[in-house]
């Protein structure tokens, strides 16, 4: 089962294009999901560009991960 492969119009990565993908279609799974550092970091206008892809996804997961613990407790 192979999916098509698209490239993320945000961090520039490929990902596969899977039927039950939520988001965009031209965006990877990662720059799909919603982004709780947006009402945080007020920069972000500033920041179209990321940085660094990479960089950008870390702190993005990190951000999720601690929304997620602290809604868990
Ligand atoms: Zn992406």
């Amino acid at each position: 089962m192979a999916f098509p492969i698209k490239v993320c119009v945000v961090c520039s990565e490929e990902f596969e294009l899977k039927p039950d993908k939520p988001g965009f279609a031209n965006r990877c799974p990662e720059c799909s999901e919603p982004e709780p550092v947006d009402s945080i970091t007020k920069q972000s206008v500033d920041a179209t560009e990321p940085r660094t892809p990479r960089e950008v996804n870390e702190a993005r997961r990190q951000a999720m991960r601690d929304l997620l613990y602290r809604k868990d407790s």
